[in-house]
């Protein structure tokens, strides 16, 4: 089926949403993006992901071109335009179109591209893999020191999501100076007893927007929240360990380098965090 797609303010077939070679997306990956899921028709955390959107292009020092209330009537446009049950919305604003090719931003009179389109998941929420973990492998963090802004600059988070294809797991956890910062698009944690430990927020990872939501619940569950760095040794010696984004909610790894994490299965603190996850937001979802 043909979606329907955004474009700079036209809701179009997406053979016809067409974008200049020129633009500063294509030439520079100098723009951001986000992905907000849809749960029965409603948009997950859709708060969350407007408030790290405007930071990011405050960062970058582009002008947000929409309102929150802007920016919700165009999600809930095309989620009804596609008919979309379950699936996510992909949101991207680039510097836009100069006419020309030059590293110094252009004048603020180039206006920004802005890009939405549905992806139709059914069951998203219901995915299997919930119920047996992923396994994972560590690859060394050469991603650049702004991770903290959400830039489409994803060729290396890419490449180490194939090396973890070939090595025939589901995802890589990225490594710098001998610590875990995240994984290619998730946040990586693990549980010790009664306690969740994941790295703290900074320049060196995204800040998740599924992150703050599980362990504002994870708090309110009275469970302890350290946040720290670990070694993937340490997490290999780990209780339990998972991953939060916006579109695997909350998912069990159950193996870090070929070697099991706890009893190796998924154990009783991540599915309990995942259903209190997806009841909230549901509950919340808009
Ligand atoms: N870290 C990285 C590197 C990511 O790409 C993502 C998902 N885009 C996340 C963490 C998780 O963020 P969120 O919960 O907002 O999806």
């Amino acid at each position: 089926m043909t979606r329907t797609v955004y474009l700079n303010g036209a809701y179009l077939p997406e053979t016809e949403a067409k974008v200049s070679i020129f633009d500063r997306g294509f030439l520079m990956a100098d723009g951001v993006y986000e992905v907000t899921s849809v749960l029965g028709g409603k948009l997950i955390d859709f708060g969350g992901h407007c408030v790290r959107l405007a930071r990011s292009l405050s960062e970058l020092e582009m002008q947000n071109p929409h309102s929150e209330a802007e920016w919700l009537a165009i999600h809930r446009e095309l989620v009804q335009l596609n008919g979309i049950t379950d699936g996510m919305i992909y949101l991207q604003v680039t510097r836009g179109n100069p006419g020309d090719r030059d590293f110094a931003y252009p004048s603020a009179d180039t206006k920004p591209t802005v890009v939405l389109f549905t992806q139709d998941k059914p069951g998203l929420a219901e995915n299997p893999a919930a119920k047996t973990g992923w396994r994972v492998i560590s690859v060394p963090d050469v991603r650049w020191g702004r991770r903290d802004i959400k830039t489409v600059q994803l060729l290396y988070p890419s490449m180490a999501k194939m090396m973890a294809k070939k090595a025939g797991v589901d995802d890589s956890w990225f490594v710098e100076d001998g610590v875990v910062t995240e994984g290619t698009s998730n946040n990586a944690y693990i549980v010790k007893g009664n306690k969740i430990i994941t790295r703290q927020l900074s320049h060196d990872i995204l800040h998740g927007i599924t992150r703050a939501a599980v362990l504002r619940f994870a708090v309110e569950a009275q469970m302890e929240v350290e946040e720290r760095p670990f070694t993937i040794a340490e997490a290999q010696g780990a209780d339990e360990a998972f991953i939060t984004s916006a579109s695997a909610f909350v998912m069990p790894v159950v193996e870090i380098d070929g070697a099991s994490v706890g009893s190796g299965k998924v154990g009783a603190v991540v599915p309990r965090l995942r259903e209190i996850y997806l009841d909230e937001m549901r509950k919340a979802a808009i």
